[in-house]
């Protein structure tokens, strides 16, 4: 579904992604770790058409997307979420994810018509499928913090990708929160059959979810494979495991 050899990106001259390949199958529930400034959120940019990369390739679907507008690598079906909350404030639960669903439609205008009524039914069923349902009438910036997540993952979802792309999905949710939106990951991926590539900090969380897991260093993909394997390499050991841990 994706495919990613050798990306390249520059700012004045650093190179935030200095070298990075990685492929992701249909289906497929794939995790980038790193430490902060390894260039993952470079990499998503790239991905979904924020930022142009400098070289390299990217395919998806089998399609040449590098280079191309974000909107025109969204409607290809690549969606995603950000590291730091991304969703209408003063619009309702209901009609961020109903936003989101004109967009698809090409209906975008149809926003400023007053108690838009298309599209009920399908963002309905975004919203209680991500657990949001009962909070439909809520000003999105009124919501936690844990569920302004959940409504950037349901307006992601807005678009019907094939491909969902999450950056930092728990990032600053307590232990109750990560608990759903790790549920809600696991039932769009098995259930839903959504491909999802996603970072995260939370390593338990990459440990249990992920089919592969590709982890990034000053830029460079330096090692993608299985869970079992990943944690036991010596250079993931030295750096998030503590050096401890039994494989
Ligand atoms: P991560 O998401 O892994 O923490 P980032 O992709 O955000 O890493 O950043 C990788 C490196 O690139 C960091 O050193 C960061 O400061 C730098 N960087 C990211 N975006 C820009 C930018 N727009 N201009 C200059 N430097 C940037
Ligand atoms: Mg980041």
């Amino acid at each position: 579904m994706l495919q990613i050899e050798h990306l390249r990106k520059c700012f004045d001259g650093f190179a935030a992604v200095r070298d990075a390949s990685l492929q992701v199958a249909p289906g497929e529930m794939v995790a980038v770790i790193g430490p902060n400034g390894a260039g993952k959120t470079t990499l998503f940019n790239l991905i979904t058409g924020q930022l142009t990369p400098d070289s390299g390739r990217l395919f998806f679907k089998g399609e040449n997307i590098a280079g191309l507008p974000a909107h025109r690598i969204c409607r290809k079906g690549i969606s995603r979420s950000f590291q730091v909350v991304n969703i209408f404030a003063r619009m309702t639960v209901f009609e961020n994810v109903q936003a989101a669903r004109l967009s698809r439609l090409g209906k975008t205008r149809q926003l400023f018509a007053a108690a838009c009524s298309m599209a009920v039914p399908q963002t309905m069923e975004i919203l209680e499928s991500v657990g949001l349902a009962d909070k439909r009438d809520r000003i999105g910036g009124s919501l936690s913090h844990g569920d302004q997540k959940v409504l950037e993952m349901a307006i992601a979802l807005g678009v019907d990708p094939d491909l969902l792309i999450l950056d930092e999905p728990t990032a600053g949710m307590s232990p109750e929160e990560t608990a759903v939106v790790l549920e809600l990951m696991k039932r769009l991926n098995r259930e839903m059959g959504l491909t999802i590539l996603f970072c995260e900090h939370d390593m338990e969380l990459v440990f249990s979810i992920s089919q592969r897991i590709m982890v990034m260093q000053q830029g460079r993909s330096i090692l993608e494979d299985t869970p079992p394997r990943v944690r036991c390499d010596a250079r993931v050991q030295a750096a998030y495991l503590g050096g401890g841990d039994v494989c």
